[in-house]
């Protein structure tokens, strides 16, 4: 196997940090050439230099200032967030894993793309964005494209040697987060406190607020929507507390297959990374013995986030970049004691609301409408603190 060139944007956060792990177990096959953080300068540099990296970038341009010092004195080069775009569709990079959270991710996606880089997706929120322009841009920017959330690596699996015209239905899983079991009025009350604390997964703080308001769902949703080209009506949420089925196709002779395993990132990261070979496992195994699993339909009346994530998904145009930056700013909000959790989805739907659908042209289109819906999302924050 010719050793792979890796960058890892988003290298300090969850998914950054647990392939870094997956990493550590394969040195011979990946040089990892870049790594790159917001504000956390000093994580960043001690994994740059385990890793042996020659460039690193930090996209908060005050740390950047903060600990340009340190990189030269370790003799990593340093390079300014603009400059991230360049060096990933130089010749320096031939795998992209983009782990970036929020729309902050989209460029890195495109620029993958244009640059025909192999890319390993974990920031579903650029494809929720910006899914409709690479379809609309690039023909086959699907054959470069390896999911990494665990819902899109296990239908990838399933779908592999599959003819999409016999696929019937995706279905993506869900544990249905921390409050799955509240009642409404139960709903009204929970703090940020509660919500980070996640039944089956470790992740970071944004994923986890989507998780128990199931956004993130809706948004798995459009992300298998674009990745699979599968229409939406074909696409169903389960939700299934043991997190042990990742995902199934349902295919029209009604035969489902299933990815199971216990759940930890590490593994759709691995799978990503090598695919299409397999490796030694970097996770527990399963004890099938010790199995029982249940599924059940999700409440959308308790969490309306789903439906509106699903309904903007369906009316595309820049719908999901509204969606998708609302969200972001009453996510932002709630961590921050601002609003309360069943308030997330009531500013979603106003700011949808507030905004004439249109067509995505380009990305300037996505980028000003994203604009546009965070600042009415504020708008809508300020009136309710
Ligand atoms: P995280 O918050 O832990 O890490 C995000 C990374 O992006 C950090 O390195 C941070 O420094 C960097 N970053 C944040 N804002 C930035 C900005 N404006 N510009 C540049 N860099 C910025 O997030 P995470 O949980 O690792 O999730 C990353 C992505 O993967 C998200 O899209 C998430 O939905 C997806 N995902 C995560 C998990 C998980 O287990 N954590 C699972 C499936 C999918
Ligand atoms: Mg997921």
């Amino acid at each position: 196997m010719i050793r792979k060139k890796l960058a890892i944007l988003g290298a300090t956060g969850s998914i950054g940090m647990q392939a870094l792990e997956v990493i550590e177990n394969f040195p011979e096959d990946v040089e990892v050439v870049l790594l790159t953080g917001y504000s956390r300068g000093d994580l960043l540099l001690e994994k740059c230099r385990f890793f042996s990296v020659k460039y690193a970038s930090l996209a908060n341009s005050n740390a950047f200032i903060r600990y340009q010092k340190d990189f030269k004195e370790a003799e990593i080069q340093l390079i300014e967030w603009q400059e991230v775009e360049n060096l990933i569709s130089s010749a320096e990079i031939d795998t992209i894993l983009n782990a970036l959270v929020g729309a902050a991710g989209l460029a890195a996606t495109v620029k993958a793309v244009d640059s025909g880089k192999k890319l390993l997706l974990a920031n579903k929120e650029s494809l929720v964005i910006g899914g409709e322009y690479l379809s609309k841009n690039y023909e086959n920017w699907r054959d470069n494209v390896i999911p990494v959330d665990s819902e899109h690596s296990a239908l990838f699996q399933c779908l592999k040697g599959e003819n999409k015209a016999s696929v019937r239905q995706l279905v993506i899983t869900g544990s249905g987060g921390p409050f799955r079991s509240f009642s409404k009025k139960k709903l009204q009350n929970v703090t940020p406190e509660d919500a980070l604390k996640h039944p089956t997964w470790k992740m970071g703080k944004k994923i986890t607020i989507d998780s128990a308001t199931l956004m993130n769902k809706g948004l798995e949703v459009i992300e298998a929507h674009h990745l699979f080209d599968i229409p939406f009506d074909n696409i169903k949420v389960v939700i299934h507390p043991q997190s042990i089925i990742h995902g199934m196709a349902i295919f029209s002779d009604d035969t489902i297959k299933a990815v199971l395993s216990n759940p930890d990132m590490k593994l759709p990261i691995e799978y990503a990374l090598f695919y299409p070979e397999r490796r030694s496992s970097v996770i527990e195994p399963l004890i099938l013995e010790k199995l029982t699993l249940s599924f059940e339909e999700p409440d959308i009346g308790k969490f309306k986030c789903l439906k509106l994530a699903v309904q903007a998904g369906k009316k595309g145009g820049i719908y999901p970049a509204v969606m998708n930056a609302a969200n972001e700013e009453a996510v932002h909000a709630f961590l921050s004691h601002g609003i309360r959790f069943l308030d997330i989805p009531e500013i979603i739907e106003k700011v949808i609301q507030s905004i004439s659908w249109t067509t995505v042209e380009s990305l300037e289109d996505i980028y000003e409408f994203d604009k546009e819906a965070r600042s009415k999302a504020r708008e809508f924050i300020n009136k309710i603190l």
